[in-house]
């Protein structure tokens, strides 16, 4: 099991990449990282395909392929500087670990369906994840992919969904609600958990469960998670760290 220093440095380590950046989508970043560490140190084989539809979050994939060794931290260091493989969203080419650009939002889903599928016709048997956001399932792509998924029984596709119930603009219940949104799902031929998107055994268990359905995960998080003022907070969306806050986020983590 990852251990909880290994989750602390990567927190670590994300803030600082998006303190000395100067960039904010920090709060998704943190409600999805503990769940994408999970997935990079235990599951992901070389055959299989992560795949990550809210690519506001690129910041917590990379962080994630550093933290077992397929990115370094020179590579980190050129995160969103001008020409880098490293941008605000993942990049279309360049890194092998990621397999198309997201971060148009409510496409990942599809990519990912439409991945699965093709491993199935090509007789593979590795795995796509995919991670969405819970505000992407206010668009239309995202349910034509799920339909899609339950249409071919895609039981080698896991979807992981960050349920923070927070949005760039405002709490996703209030914006379009689509909550409980596991309950929406449950009218599809597909196989549905609930589970707290930080508790990293009830994540490990559901990855590991077989199914000949696909799997979608609502997982419960916490936007901002780890760091008190970031919480839960709509402005931890878009805003970057001050000097000051980046100081006090690195101590309490440190007391983690
Ligand atoms: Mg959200």
């Amino acid at each position: 099991m990852i251990s909880q220093h290994e989750l602390t440095r990567a927190r670590s380590r994300l803030l600082q990449m998006h303190f000395e950046s100067g960039v904010g989508h920090i709060g998704g970043n943190l409600s999805a990282l503990d769940a994408m560490l999970m997935v990079f140190h235990e599951f992901l084989s070389e055959e299989d395909r992560f795949i990550l539809s809210k690519g506001h979050s690129a910041g917590a994939l990379y962080v994630s392929l550093w933290s077992v060794g397929r990115l370094q931290d020179e590579d980190l260091k050129q995160f969103h500087k001008d020409d880098t493989l490293l941008a605000g969203h993942p990049p279309a080419a360049g890194i092998p670990d990621i397999p198309f650009a997201t971060g148009s939002l409510g496409h990942g889903l599809s990519l990912a369906a439409g991945t699965a599928l093709g491993m199935r016709f090509n007789g593979s048997q590795a795995r796509v994840i995919c991670l969405t956001s819970d505000g992407e399932w206010q668009e239309g792509s995202t349910w034509e992919a799920l339909i899609f998924a339950a249409h071919h029984k895609l039981s080698n596709l896991t979807v992981l969904v960050d349920h923070n119930e927070l949005q760039g603009f405002g709490l996703t219940a209030e914006v379009a609600s689509m909550s409980p949104l596991w309950q929406r799902w449950q009218g599809f031929e597909v196989d549905v958990e609930v589970i707290d998107g930080h508790d990293l055994i009830a994540i490990r268990t559901a990855l590991q469960r077989q199914t000949d359905r696909p799997r979608f995960i609502a997982l419960r998080t916490v936007k901002g998670r780890g760091v008190s003022f970031m919480e839960n907070r709509m402005d931890s969306h878009y805003l970057p760290l001050t000097e000051m806050n980046f100081q006090i986020a690195m101590a309490e983590l440190a007391q983690a």
